[in-house]
């Protein structure tokens, strides 16, 4: 080869490196986005130049998915329902049909103990609200008429939802969070991110590593003390954490504390014996409908139900702070707080 060839070649070898460099550098910049959204605090961070705009697409994507199935908002698709339940099927977008069918599959799971038609009970007690109470019995027993998920009619083919009695209302607090995470993970995805990390609420999803290579590490609650630090940690490349518990939304009444998860069967609070539940597992729709469930199912119920389910891994914390692992997950949890004992 001529000299000015070779000249030629590490000219190109040169640039490729540079460019090379560039992109690496680009690629370690951190963009950070947070923003109040579906009742909690939405947090997400990307790495790489595509960071900026997928993350205003996943932004504008999760208000949409909000209008569409809060209950706390006039106008959304799931108040078109509840306010037609008795009356006729309402047409909802693929979005809501979506999301209300994944939480019939699971009243079906777990025999009504999760039941996405919780929402008359919900509103009675009203708790993470000022106006939560204790409701009288009568209130409770009135209610409890009104929620059953074998009400619920779902046509596929018209994208329409019916619920049969008057009265009837849902509530997809429990899984619609898990379903806007999977949707901003898949926007950062088709936006070529490689590197990410969105929390909402208590559903934390990673995708790839971070930009170090490092797995990124997400921090278990205590659910004895929510404000103080974590009690384990999790390592994560590309997966969902999802964790439910009876102190993240509670009303105080004479030193009796009431939280949010309700019982489809009582009315009242799950009596669970378990503070709080952890899933870890590939979508965080399921994961979420998962952690609720298996909160309400309690320690026995749920393991087993957890044996049927692969890929599926969770970490249950029970009253005396034992904390329940399945073996997959074993290698990943690190317990940084030594009044919680693994158990055996
Ligand atoms: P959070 O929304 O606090 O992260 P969860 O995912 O466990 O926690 O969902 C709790 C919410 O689910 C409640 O605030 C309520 O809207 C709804 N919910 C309460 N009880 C049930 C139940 N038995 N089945 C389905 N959803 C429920
Ligand atoms: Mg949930």
């Amino acid at each position: 080869m001529r000299k000015t060839a070779w000249l030629a070649v590490g000219l190109v070898l040169t640039a490729v490196a540079v460019v090379g460099l560039v992109f690496r550098a680009s690629d370690a910049r951190l963009v950070e986005r947070d923003e109040f959204l579906m009742g909690t605090l939405v947090q997400a961070k990307a790495f790489g130049r595509f960071a900026p705009g997928a993350l205003e697409e996943v932004f504008a994507r999760l208000r949409e998915i909000e209008a569409r199935m809060t209950i706390n908002a006039p106008g959304s698709e799931l108040g078109a329902v509840s306010d037609n339940a008795g009356k006729s099927p309402v047409t909802v977008s693929p979005d809501t049909f979506l999301v209300v069918k994944k939480a019939i599959d699971y009243a079906t799971l777990t025999g009504g103990r999760f039941d996405p038609t919780i929402a008359p009970l919900v509103s009675l007690w009203h708790i993470g609200f000022p106006d939560a109470r204790v409701p009288a019995p009568s209130e409770i027993a009135g209610a409890l008429e009104r929620v059953s998920y074998r009400n619920v009619l779902l046509d596929p083919a018209k994208s329409t939802i019916y619920l049969t009695e008057k009265g009837m209302g849902l509530d997809l607090g429990a899984i619609a969070k898990g379903f806007a995470v999977d949707e901003a993970i898949a926007i950062l995805r088709k936006h070529r991110v490689t590197s990410a990390l969105v929390s909402l609420g208590g559903n934390v999803s990673s995708l790839g590593a971070k930009a170090d290579g490092k797995p990124w590490r997400v921090g278990i609650q205590d659910p004895l003390d929510t404000r103080g630090p974590y009690m384990a940690i999790v390592e994560t490349t590309g997966d969902t954490l999802v964790t439910s518990g009876g102190y993240e939304r509670f009303l105080e009444v004479d030193g009796k504390r009431y939280h949010h998860i309700l019982d489809p069967d009582t009315g009242y609070p799950t009596e669970s014996d378990l503070l709080s539940t952890t899933i870890v597992a590939g979508a965080s729709i399921d994961a979420d409908a998962l952690s609720t469930s298996t909160f309400i199912l309690g320690r026995e119920k749920a393991l087993h139900l957890l044996e049927d389910l692969p890929g599926t891994e969770a970490i249950l914390i029970d009253k005396d702070r034992v904390v329940w692992v399945t073996s997959g997950l074993k290698k990943r949890l690190q317990i940084v707080d030594s009044s919680y004992t693994m158990a055996p």
